[in-house]
């Protein structure tokens, strides 16, 4: 069951909102309160670049129990366009497309889904572009 936290942070999973620092520009994704470069709490909202490059990767043949029916999951480290480093699942790939320094593109897709419930979690995979 994935934890309340995810409604909370639909935005973050979705749409990769990250956030900018006014006073010297940094980025961050996950966003935070103060930054860590110039110590600043004028923080606002900054949708991230879907664009990047895989930066490292992995295979989970036994992925967290939510998402068991789909293993394997290739699970990647991708430099975004602005710098940024995020950890991401990869869609529709085929394990010889997947290595270091091929270029990704983020891309909402359903991530899992509560039997129970039957209320589908949605969030950003990234495809290779
Ligand atoms: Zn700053």
């Amino acid at each position: 069951m994935i934890p309340i936290a995810y409604w909370r942070n639909r935005k973050l999973y979705t749409r990769l909102i990250g956030s900018r620092c006014k006073k010297c520009g940094a980025e961050y994704y996950p966003p935070v309160k103060v930054c860590k470069k110039c110590g600043s709490t004028e923080i606002e909202e900054k949708e991230m670049l879907k664009t990047g490059t895989i930066v490292s990767f992995t295979k989970l043949t036994e992925p967290p129990v939510d998402f068991k029916d789909y293993a394997p999951i290739y699970l990647a480290m991708i430099r975004l366009d602005n710098g940024i480093l995020v950890l991401g699942q990869l869609a529709d790939a085929e394990s010889e497309e997947i290595k270091i320094g091929a270029r990704v593109m983020a891309t909402i897709r359903k991530w899992t889904e509560d039997g129970q419930s039957g209320i589908i979690y949605y969030g950003y995979k990234f495809k290779i572009i």
